[in-house]
């Protein structure tokens, strides 16, 4: 079965991206498999080292939207994608708006070892 941590690395780890282009949601978020079962509304990609994401785990602790305490900031700002769906969208046709920000990102973390879970905001 797939951990939460894996779950947060194929939903908003893209080390190697942002492709330059408008069709870059539409593209990772069927390959990512978040177009199945219905489109899911707003999904962020990460464009920094898996490192680096998983470091800010250590860094300032914040309270989560949810009210849970296990949230933290990235000292740094970081390269990211926002994916929204279109108004138009209608599943199983999932599109996309793709907006390139940097931001310092905010991710709740688990476990031990204490790693990211769930992507919380921008900033
Ligand atoms: P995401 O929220 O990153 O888009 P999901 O909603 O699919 O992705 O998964 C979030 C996971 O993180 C869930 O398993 C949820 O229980 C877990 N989680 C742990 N801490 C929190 C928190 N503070 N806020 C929201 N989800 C959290």
């Amino acid at each position: 079965k797939e951990s939460r941590a894996m779950k947060f690395q194929r939903q908003h780890m893209d080390p190697g991206g942002p492709s330059n282009n408008s069709n870059y949601c539409n593209q990772m978020m069927r390959r990512r498999h978040m177009t199945e079962g219905r489109c899911k509304p707003v999904n962020t990609f990460i464009h920094e080292p898996l490192v680096d994401v998983q470091a800010i785990c250590l860094q300032g602790n914040i309270t989560c939207k949810n009210g849970q305490p296990n949230c933290h900031k990235s000292s740094s700002s970081m390269k990211i994608t926002d994916c929204r769906v279109t108004s138009g969208s209608k599943y199983p046709n999932c599109a996309y708006r793709t907006s390139q920000k940097e931001r310092h990102i905010i991710v709740a973390c688990e476990g031990n070892p204490y790693v990211p879970v769930h992507f919380d905001a921008s900033v």
